[in-house]
C-alpha cells in the first residue's frame, strides 16, 4: 500500500501539531507507523491522501451511524448553513433536538446541549456536585468520560481508593476526589460507598463499555449501581456518548429500563458535527444557570449546523427496521469472524451488540481493564496491519470498539472476512 503523501503530510503536520494529530488516539502509538491522511468518505468508505480506499470500522468513532455524507444529513447542513453558520441566540432546531431527545428517553425531562461528549461529562459531574452539595465522584477503571480534570485518574496502587492522575496537569486534589472502582465490581462500589458514601456525588459509567474494547456490564451490576446510589444520596450518571441512538432509538437504559438521575450524549446525536449534551429530571437539570446556581455555557452550544445534521441522522434511524438491519449485518460480521477463528484455531474473543463490535486477542472473557490490558497487544498490532494493507480501517489501538453503519454492505462484510482470515491464519 502507498502512503507517501501521507507520510509526508504526517512529518509536516508533527512540525505544527502535537504528535501530528488533533487528538492522540488517532495516532500510531498503539500500533506503529504513520497514520494514513483522509481525504473524503462515502457510505462505508474513506479515501485516503494517497488514493487508496478503505472499508470504515472506526466510523469517526461512532458518530457515523448512517455512514459517510449520507445524502439527507449533507443536505440539512448545506441548507442551514446557507440561513447562517451561527446565531448565539435560541433557535427551533435547538427545540427540535431537544424534544427529540427528551421523547427517546424516559429519564430526560430537561437537556442542555454542549458541544463534545467531554463537555457534557463535565458538566454532569459539575451538576451532580452542585445538586447534592458533595464534592467526590466515583468512576470505573477503563471508562473513558473525556478529557475533563477529574476523570482522567486511576486506582492508585498504594493506600486504599486513593487515586493517581494518569495525565500530567491534573492535581492531586483533583485526583483525590475521584474514586476509581474495577467495572462490574459492585463489591468494591459498596466497599467504598461503605466507607465514603455521605461525600459521594455521583457515581459516572459507561453502562457498556466501549474504551476498554467492547464490555458489556455483568447482569445485576447497572441495576445493582442504581440501588446503592439511591441508597446514599448519591446521583447516577449514565455516559451513554457511544451507547445513546447506537444501540438503539434512545439509551442502552431503555434496554436495561434502570433510569439514571444524568445522562450524557454526545457521536450519533451530532450526525457527525460536534454536539454533546446532558439532561435528567427536572429538579436536577433545574440546578443548572440561569434557573440554578451550577454555571455552564457555550458560544457554539447547540451550534444551527451541528443541531440539524443531528435532527437529520435521528429522522433517518426513526425509519422502522434501521436498528434491525444494523444488528443483523454486524451479527453476520461477526458470525463470519468466529467461524474464521475456529477455522483457522487462535484465542480471538469477538462481541457484538447493535452495530457495536469489539474483539480481544484473548483466551478467556473480557469484563475489567485488568483483563483488557491482558490481551495480546503485539497481535493485535499485527492484525491491525494486515486489515490496513487490505483496504479494511480498524482502530488503531486494542482498547477500542468498532462500528458499522446502514453504509456497511454483505459486498464490505465479505471483504472484511476474506482479509480477516489471511491475516488470523498467519497469526495463529
Ligand atoms: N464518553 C465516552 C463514552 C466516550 O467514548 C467519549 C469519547 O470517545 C467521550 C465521553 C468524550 O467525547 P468527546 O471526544 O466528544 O469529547
Amino acid at each position: 500500500m502507498k502512503l507517501a503523501k501521507s507520510e509526508r503530510l504526517f512529518n509536516r503536520s508533527r512540525d505544527h501539531i502535537p504528535g501530528g494529530v488533533n487528538s492522540p488516539v488517532r495516532s500510531y502509538s498503539h500500533v506503529g507507523g504513520a497514520p494514513p491522511f483522509i481525504a473524503s468518505g462515502q457510505g462505508s468508505r474513506i479515501l485516503d491522501a494517497d488514493g487508496n480506499f478503505y472499508i470504515d470500522y472506526v466510523m469517526s468513532w461512532g458518530p457515523l451511524i448512517l455512514g459517510h455524507a449520507h445524502p439527507e444529513v449533507v443536505e440539512a447542513i448545506r441548507k442551514q448553513a446557507a440561513l447562517g453558520t451561527s446565531y448565539g441566540a435560541p433557535t427551533e432546531l435547538e427545540l427540535e433536538l431537544a424534544e427529540m431527545i427528551t421523547d427517546a428517553f424516559p429519564s430526560i425531562d430537561m437537556i442542555r446541549l454542549v458541544s463534545s461528549g467531554t463537555e457534557a461529562c463535565m458538566s454532569a459531574l459539575r451538576l451532580a456536585r452542585a445538586y447534592t452539595g458533595r464534592d467526590k465522584i466515583l468512576k470505573f477503571e477503563g471508562c473513558y468520560h473525556g478529557h475533563s480534570d477529574g476523570l482522567l485518574v486511576q486506582a492508585g496502587s498504594g493506600a486504599a481508593h486513593l487515586s493517581e492522575a494518569t495525565s500530567a496537569g491534573v492535581t492531586s486534589a483533583q485526583a483525590s476526589d475521584t474514586f476509581v472502582a474495577p467495572f462490574n465490581d459492585l463489591e468494591q462500589v459498596e466497599r467504598i460507598f461503605d466507607a465514603n458514601g455521605e461525600q459521594i456525588a455521583a457515581v459516572i459509567v459507561e453502562p457498556v463499555s466501549g474504551n476498554m474494547g467492547l464490555v458489556p456490564p455483568e447482569p445485576g451490576f447497572i441495576e445493582g449501581l442504581r440501588s446503592i446510589t439511591l441508597e446514599h444520596g448519591s446521583l447516577l450518571i449514565f455516559d451513554e456518548v457511544i451507547t445513546g441512538f447506537r444501540v438503539l432509538y434512545g439509551g442502552y437504559q431503555n434496554h436495561v429500563d434502570v433510569r439514571p438521575d444524568i445522562t450524557c450524549l454526545g457521536k450519533v446525536i451530532g450526525g457527525g458535527m460536534p454536539v454533546g449534551a446532558y439532561g435528567g429530571r427536572k429538579d436536577v437539570m433545574e440546578t443548572v444557570a440561569p434557573l440554578g446556581p451550577m454555571y455552564q455555557a457555550g458560544t457554539l452550544s447547540g451550534n444551527p449546523i451541528a443541531v440539524a445534521a443531528g435532527i437529520a441522522t435521528l429522522n433517518a434511524l426513526r425509519r422502522p427496521g434501521v436498528y434491525e438491519s444494523l444488528a443483523a449485518s454486524t451479527e453476520r460480521l461477526c458470525a463470519g469472524l468466529r467461524a474464521v477463528r475456529d477455522e483457522v484455531g487462535i484465542d480471538l474473543r469477538i462481541r457484538n451488540l447493535g452495530s457495536m463490535w469489539g474483539f480481544a486477542f484473548s483466551d478467556t472473557p473480557v469484563t475489567s481493564y485488568a483483563e483488557a490490558s491482558q490481551t495480546d497487544a503485539e497481535a493485535y498490532r499485527k492484525f491491525f496491519h494486515d486489515m490496513l494493507d487490505s483496504g479494511i480501517y480498524l482502530a488503531p489501538s486494542p482498547y477500542e470498539t468498532s462500528f458499522l453503519s446502514t453504509a456497511h454492505s454483505d459486498r464490505d462484510i465479505d471483504n472484511t472476512l476474506t482479509a480477516a482470515r489471511d491475516s488470523l491464519a498467519s497469526l495463529a
